[in-house]
């Protein structure tokens, strides 16, 4: 396994080095000075020392034989000083290889770390080509493992790091890079064949495989996958705007592992050139959404809600439209995955439901809000507080605001969202579910969990007068609604027949493009001041933000992007 560590702090060493060589030859030059001089004292203190101990002449000098123990002394200081020099060198030594180690590699895995990977993958490209092969570069991220530290806390995700590390070391092929190049990202490099792909795969899926097995952290047991993106070297260059091979190489591996994750995680794949296209505007959304937030980008449309039987507008549903400088008018559909996928929806969530509130606020108050809510905000133990302090910040009466909760949410957390729409309804806050007949919710999680409303889904209303399917799940779901005493509204009404099909199931309520499409703030404003359904003065209906002035200002183009 190449993971020796390089030089990481060149320049300091040497000096160090140049130091400690400079103090050593002056040790030795004292001890070779003072060998020198007990020799040449005692080659005549010696005799004389001699031939007085056995009575054949005089004794010898005293001043001669001090000088001579003088010297002896000096030998035995500049030895130990010598020894003592040289410990200290060989000490420092040791803490350097340990700062370098540290430098290099990663402390939980004891793999290389993303500073030191380029210097290393560039090495064995060059022994690759020399050998007339290539390097292969997988790039490996585990899936949702924000989850895992969420559910079972950082220690067993570190836990399940070292671990996914250790199998990662069993697959590598002898000599492999190894790197951890951020949280739960690995790289894994070797040489091959250019011709012997098949090798590079059957090395992706045994780590996909051996990832994928359960594994025991303490008391837990955690399943967890990983998706891996390959790259070739010979290939580098198809990166895109790229300084040189390595770099290519790691960004053709990262875009590959980002495919993999799209196309549904635990899997491997390899980069094709049109995939970089393609991810880099992926790059560019995502960017985008970041930036837009604060930028006040995220804006709420409103569809009309209406009550069927009188006709009357009962109040409206807040659509989010992203106003985008780059991609134009971006419909929900696109950009709520993305924004949930990194991180960002529950601030531009509240963002737009804020703005909502603060347009409501100025219409008749009989008209309610309502508004969606995503999975993940879902997940948010804390979001009803928010809500409710957005809210109160905003002066706006719960009784007035409806949340939609989609019905496949149920999939996935029942008591929690058991445990949301009580704490939301205690608060005077309506609670819809929502898309009712696409998801899988059982009729006994309908009457356990509190709704107040159910909203059928716009697929089966839509073409309740031709599908015989279609209408009788609408007749079900009806029939359900008076039976549980649940209020319904039906999404997706586009002409006056299916109107006239729903009005049959007595007090429901509706709406959908035969009463218009979603429309910005202003012309809502607009609209309710010609029916006389505001609240407040002209301020009240001024446009509220530069957002929506612009929004305004963009009215035909914005009505067509909301089609
Ligand atoms: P995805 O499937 O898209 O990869 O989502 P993910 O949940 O795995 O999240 P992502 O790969 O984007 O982020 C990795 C997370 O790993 C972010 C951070 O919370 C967590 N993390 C980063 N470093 C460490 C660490 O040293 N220890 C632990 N326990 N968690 C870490
Ligand atoms: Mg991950």
């Amino acid at each position: 396994m190449d993971t020796k560590p390089t030089q990481a702090a060149g320049a300091p060493r040497e000096s160090l080095e140049g130091d400690e060589a400079d103090r050593d030859v002056i040790a030795i030059c004292i001890v070779a000075a003072a060998i020198i001089l007990f020799v040449g004292i005692g080659a005549t203190v010696g005799p004389q020392v001699l031939d007085s101990l056995l009575g054949r002449g005089r004794a010898p000098d005293a001043a001669l034989v001090d000088a001579f123990l003088l010297n002896i002394a000096l030998i035995i200081f500049g030895w130990s000083r010598y020894r003592e020099l040289s410990e200290e060198v060989s000490r420092r030594r040791q803490a350097e290889q340990q700062a370098r180690l540290l430098a290099e590699t990663d402390p939980m895995t004891g793999f290389l770390n993303r500073r030191s990977l380029d210097g290393s993958v560039e090495r064995a490209i060059e022994r690759a080509r020399e050998d007339n092969q290539c390097v292969a570069m997988l790039m490996l991220d585990l899936d949702n493992f924000k989850q895992v530290n969420d559910t079972n806390g950082h220690q067993t995700g570190d836990e399940l790091l070292r671990e996914s590390a250790r199998r990662i070391a069993e697959v590598a092929p002898p000599g492999a890079i190894l790197a951890r190049i951020g949280g739960d990202e690995f790289a894994l490099a070797f040489p091959f064949s250019s011709d012997r792909l098949d090798l590079v795969e059957r090395i992706a899926s045994r780590l996909v495989d051996r990832i994928a097995q359960t594994t025991q952290c303490g008391p837990t047991l955690i399943d967890v996958t990983a998706s891996v993106g390959i790259a070739r070297s010979d290939l580098a260059k198809m990166g895109g705007k790229l300084k040189n091979d390595t770099q290519g190489l790691l960004e053709m591996a990262d875009i590959a592992m980002y495919h993999a994750k799209r196309a549904g995680r635990n899997r491997y794949c390899w980069f094709e050139g049109s995939m970089a296209d393609e991810i880099r505007f992926r790059f560019a959304m995502e960017s985008g959404i970041r930036a837009g937030v604060p930028r006040g980008e995220f804006v709420p449309y409103y569809e009309q809600q209406i009550d069927l039987q009188t006709g009357e507008l009962t109040g409206f549903e807040m659509l989010a439209r992203w106003n985008s400088p780059e991609f134009g008018i971006v419909s929900p559909e696109i950009f709520i995955p993305i924004a949930e996928e990194i991180g960002t929806i529950a601030d531009l969530s509240e963002s737009v439901i804020a703005q909502a509130l603060d347009d409501a606020r100025e219409w008749d108050p009989s008209l309610t809000l309502a508004v969606n809510v995503s999975p993940v905000q879902l997940r948010d133990p804390w979001f009803a507080q928010k809500l409710l302090r957005l809210m109160t910040a905003k002066n706006f009466p719960p009784d007035r605001l409806e949340i939609e909760i989609t019905e496949s949410c149920l999939l996935e957390n029942v008591a929690q969202v058991r445990a949301l729409i009580s704490s939301l309804k205690n608060q005077g806050i309506t609670v819809s579910l929502d898309d009712f007949g696409t998801g899988y919710s059982s009729l006994a999680q309908l009457r356990s969990l509190p709704f107040d409303r159910i909203k059928i889904d716009r697929s089966f209303v839509s073409n309740v007068t031709e599908s015989e399917d279609s209408a009788a799940i609408v007749h079900a779901i009806a029939m359900l609604g008076q039976g549980l005493r649940l209020p319904i509204t039906a999404e997706g009404i586009e002409n006056s027949e299916v109107l006239e099909h729903l009005r049959a199931y007595g007090p429901l309520k509706g709406q959908g493009f035969f009463y218009g499409r979603p429309c910005p703030a202003a012309d809502i404003s607009e609209m309710l001041r010609a029916r006389g359904r505001v609240t407040g003065g002209d301020a009240a209906i001024e446009p509220r933000s530069a957002v929506a002035a612009e929004a305004k200002a963009d009215e035909p183009a914005l009505r067509h992007a909301a089609q």
